[in-house]
C-alpha cells in the first residue's frame, strides 16, 4: 500500500507541476521567432455605443497558429510571452498590423472611431515604447488620435519616470488610453486622474454575473458612476445577452462589446459586418 501511495504521489506531481513546467518550457521555445515565421494573426472585435448602436472602437486581438497547425489562445501564450520578453516583438507586430488594417478599412469608407491594441506592462516599461508607437502610426499612415492602447491597472502600479514621459507623449499625440479588465486589479483609484485615460472597460467577470447577483449589479453601477465622475467613457466587455445590455444601458454605461454583437472576426469578415450594419 505504501508503494502504491508513493506511486500515486509521484503520479500527482507528474501530472500537475512537472507537466505544467514542461508545457511552459515547450511553449516558450515555440514562441521564439514565431513573429518572424508569420504564425500570428489578428482578429477584431468592435465596441458599440449603447445610445445609438454606432461602432466606437475596434479592438485587435492576437491569435497564434503554431507550426504544427494548432490554434492557440492569448490566455495561454501572452503570460508566457511576457515572462520570456517575446511580447515586445509580438506587441510591435500587433500594433503595426492593427494600424495597417485600420488604414485599409478607412480607405474602404468604413466608419469606426478608433483602433485599439492591447499593451502589456513590459512594453510600457520600455523607454522606447511611446516613440515607437508614434513612429508606427507615421509609417502606416494611421492618425495617432485614432489609436487607443488598452492597458491594465497593474501596468500603472510602477509610477515611473518612463511611464510619465510615455503618457505625456501619448497625450500630445492624442493617443487614447483605456483601462482594461477594470475592477480585477489593485484599484488605487488615485492613478486614474493622473494619466490621460479615456475609457474604463468593466471586466467580463462582472458583466457575466449581472443578472444573477444583486451585488454585481451594484458593482457595475458603481464603476459607471465612478467613470463618469472622472469624465471617462465606460465600456462593458463580454456582453452576451439582451438582458445584460438592457441593464447596462439603464445604468448609463456608454459602450458595450461582446458576443451579443459579434465574436472577434478576421479583417475581411469584420469589414463585411461593418458594411451589413449601414
Ligand atoms: P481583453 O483585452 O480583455 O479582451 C477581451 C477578451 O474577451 C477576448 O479574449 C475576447 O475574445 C473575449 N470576449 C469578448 N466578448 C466576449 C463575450 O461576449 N464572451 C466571452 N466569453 N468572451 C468574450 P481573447 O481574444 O482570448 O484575449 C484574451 C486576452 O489576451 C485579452 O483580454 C488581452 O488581455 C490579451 N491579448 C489579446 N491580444 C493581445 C495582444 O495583442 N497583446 C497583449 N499584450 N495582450 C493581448
Ligand atoms: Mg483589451
Ligand atoms: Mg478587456
Ligand atoms: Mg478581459
Amino acid at each position: 500500500a505504501a508503494k502504491d501511495a508513493g506511486r500515486n504521489t509521484y503520479q500527482f506531481y507528474n501530472d500537475t507541476f512537472y507537466e505544467k513546467v514542461r508545457r511552459r518550457v515547450a511553449l516558450e521555445q515555440e514562441l521564439r521567432g514565431a513573429v518572424e515565421r508569420g504564425e500570428f494573426h489578428l482578429v477584431f472585435q468592435p465596441t458599440l455605443r449603447l445610445a445609438d448602436g454606432r461602432v466606437g472602437v475596434i479592438e485587435a486581438l492576437m491569435r497564434w497558429r503554431t507550426a504544427s497547425g494548432e490554434l492557440r489562445n492569448p490566455a495561454e501564450f501572452i503570460p508566457i510571452a511576457e515572462e520570456s520578453g517575446e511580447i515586445l516583438a509580438m506587441g510591435r507586430w500587433a500594433l503595426e498590423q492593427a494600424c495597417r488594417q485600420a488604414r485599409r478599412w478607412h480607405e474602404q469608407g468604413l466608419a469606426f472611431e478608433r483602433i485599439a491594441v492591447n499593451v502589456s506592462a513590459l512594453q510600457l516599461r520600455d523607454p522606447e515604447f511611446a516613440t515607437q508607437v508614434v513612429a508606427t502610426c507615421q509609417r502606416t499612415g494611421w492618425a495617432t488620435d485614432r489609436l487607443q492602447l488598452e492597458i491594465t491597472e497593474s501596468s500603472l502600479m510602477a509610477d515611473s519616470e518612463t511611464l510619465r514621459r510615455s503618457f505625456e507623449l501619448f497625450r500630445r499625440h492624442g493617443i487614447g488610453l483605456a483601462i482594461d479588465d477594470f475592477g480585477t486589479g489593485f484599484s488605487n483609484l488615485g492613478y486614474l486622474h493622473r494619466f490621460p485615460v479615456r475609457h474604463l472597460k468593466i471586466d467580463r467577470s462582472f458583466v457575466s454575473q449581472m443578472g444573477e447577483q444583486a451585488n454585481m449589479l451594484e458593482l457595475t453601477h458603481a464603476v459607471v458612476s465612478l467613470g463618469h465622475a472622472l469624465g471617462l467613457s465606460v465600456v462593458a466587455e463580454g456582453v452576451e445577452t439582451e438582458a445584460q445590455q438592457a441593464l447596462l444601458k439603464a445604468q448609463g454605461c456608454d459602450e458595450a462589446q461582446g458576443y451579443l454583437y459579434t465574436r472577434p472576426l478576421a479583417g475581411p469578415e469584420l469589414a463585411d459586418w461593418l458594411r451589413s450594419r449601414r
